[in-house]
């Protein structure tokens, strides 16, 4: 039993704790990674093949969060749909990011070959499935992709799809026949193991508690040790933290739960035979055959950390409803992480001040994204290619604190159904913003020219004091950011 073993898992995870190394002495270098999740360990892999000498410090261990616990699905693309990318930032511009989303893509399949990563266990082909009857959309979101966007792509109809996924729940389907998938835990690993042998160091157990990023030389400081460094990559995703809280202000915390099966043997193949990843195009469901018989499925989500384990029923559940003739499903292992969420649905990648980058806010696509945004930081700083500057349109954006979470987690239990709502949702927050900045901005100046100061808000006795939304940090190479 190669992939997704909890026996294995917890093995690992033993090995590793003795392996682990903690920064314990002062030390500089060129640049220096906060968080061994994909993406620091693929700015550490791809700076230390050029040359840089590199720190990566990780609070706790290697692939703690979303990192170790994905399943190892790998495609072109963002979280945000394509047209509203367009919508966004124009049709160059979607294409330019489309095509640096591809070759993430591509990094990871360099990296994941058997010579460099044994047991790696790559097969291809992905599908995406339509939870409705939207024919006509397929044919333009085929050409869109294929003639506008350079993807291999094929259009399969309804009959295709339910002979390999025999399911009345899904329609139409878009096959990527480019699109793989992996062993999600080794390749975490075995990143880990390659950007160490590029000349990386890794230390674990070694939170980061805080930065000065002013000067040249920066300064990191953890709880034993100090460290000097030209460049500060801030791959912490939502658990950052201290070392710039509003940075991690600007995510939406969304904890995914994943699980395998017990072997299902030859009943399996009579409801799948689609041997790759499939997602919905509602965004809910996500899932595959593993080890020949067993199925690996993610689906629940919620905005508040919970054990994995109380999601077990719910997912066995999800699998008999969208595959009723299976019957009864056992649950071997479940697990989850976190991912973090950006307003916009595009990733944060950029220089927030000179020397200080920040990669995070991958979502749920996190393997070709941060892929990719590995090699944007890590060429920027050594070789000064400029192209993570197409992200500069995606500001830093606050997530909306407690009250987002809980309006993020209202919409996934009603709305999670479309990805059109989460998107609304996004779009509703932007425009909160800024609407409440100009209604600020036109407050004062009004008590400016009428030489008041702004009525004091009040609240009633107890209540809990309403937070005061933040203005956007900018992505921008001078400026002063987080
Ligand atoms: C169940 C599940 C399934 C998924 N499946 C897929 C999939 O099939 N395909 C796909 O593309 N994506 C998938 N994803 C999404 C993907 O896992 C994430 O987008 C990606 O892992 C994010 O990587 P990261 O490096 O930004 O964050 P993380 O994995 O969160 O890594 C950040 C690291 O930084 C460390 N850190 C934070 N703050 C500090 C600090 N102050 N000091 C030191 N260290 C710090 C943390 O401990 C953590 O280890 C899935 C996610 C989940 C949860």
């Amino acid at each position: 039993m190669s992939e997704i073993s909890a026996s294995a898992a917890t093995r690992d995870d033993a090995t590793a704790l003795r392996e682990r190394s903690r920064l314990s002495f002062d030390l500089d270098v060129d640049i220096c990674v906060v968080g061994a999740g994909l993406a620091g360990l693929t700015v550490a892999l791809e700076a230390a093949r050029l040359g840089a000498s590199v720190a990566v410090l990780e609070g706790r261990h290697v692939g703690w969060n979303a990192s170790g616990h994905q399943l190892g699905t790998v495609m072109p693309g963002y979280s945000l749909p394509i047209a509203d990318l367009i919508a966004r930032v124009g049709f160059e511009d979607t294409r330019e990011l489309w095509s640096l989303s591809k070759q993430g893509a591509d990094y990871v399949r360099a990296n994941a070959t058997e010579e460099l990563i044994p047991g790696i266990a790559l097969s291809e082909g992905a599908l995406e499935v339509s939870n409705i009857d939207v024919g006509e959309a397929l044919i333009s979101r085929l050409q869109m992709l294929g003639e506008d966007f350079e993807t291999e792509v094929e259009g399969w109809q309804v009959d295709r799809v339910r002979d390999q996924l025999r399911t009345d729940r899904y329609f139409h389907g878009v096959y990527y026949p480019k699109a793989f998938q992996l062993d999600g835990r080794k390749y975490l690993q075995g990143l880990a193991a390659l950007a160490k042998r590029a000349g990386a160091r890794i230390f674990e157990d070694t939170p980061v508690v805080s930065i000065d990023p002013s000067g040249i030389r920066k300064r990191i400081v953890t709880p034993s040790a100090r460290l000097r460094a030209s460049h500060i990559v801030l791959a912490g995703n939502i658990h950052l933290g201290a070392p710039l809280q509003r940075l991690s202000e600007t995510l939406l915390p969304v904890w995914r739960y994943a699980a395998v099966t017990a072997p299902l043997g030859e009943r399996l193949a009579e409801v799948m035979t689609f041997q790759g990843s499939v997602t919905d195009s509602d965004g809910i469901d996500h899932f595959r055959i593993v080890e020949g018989d067993r199925l690996m499925w993610a689906s629940p989500e919620t905005t508040w950390a919970a054990r994995p384990a109380r999601f077990a029923g719910a997912i066995a559940r999800r699998i008999r409803t969208v595959f009723p003739r299976l019957g009864k499903v056992e649950i071997a292992d479940v697990w989850g992480g976190a991912v973090g969420q950006t307003v916009h649905g595009m990733p944060q990648i950029g220089q927030l001040r000179r020397g200080l980058w920040v990669a995070s806010g991958f979502g749920r696509q996190g393997l070709n994204t941060s892929a990719m945004a590995g090699q944007l930081i890590a060429r920027s700083i050594l070789w000064g290619d400029e192209r993570w500057r197409l992200f500069s349109p995606f500001e830093l954006v606050w997530a909306g604190g407690p009250t987002g979470r809980v309006a993020g987690q209202v919409v996934g239990v009603w709305g999670r159904a479309s990805s059109a709502t989460a998107g609304a949702l996004a779009r509703y927050r932007e425009r909160a913003r800024v609407r409440e900045r100009v209604r600020e901005a036109r407050l004062v100046e009004a008590n400016r020219q009428a030489g008041t100061r702004p009525p004091q808000r009040r609240s009633p006795p107890g209540a809990p004091r309403p937070e005061r939304p933040r203005p956007p940090v900018a992505v921008n190479p001078e400026g002063e950011g987080g």
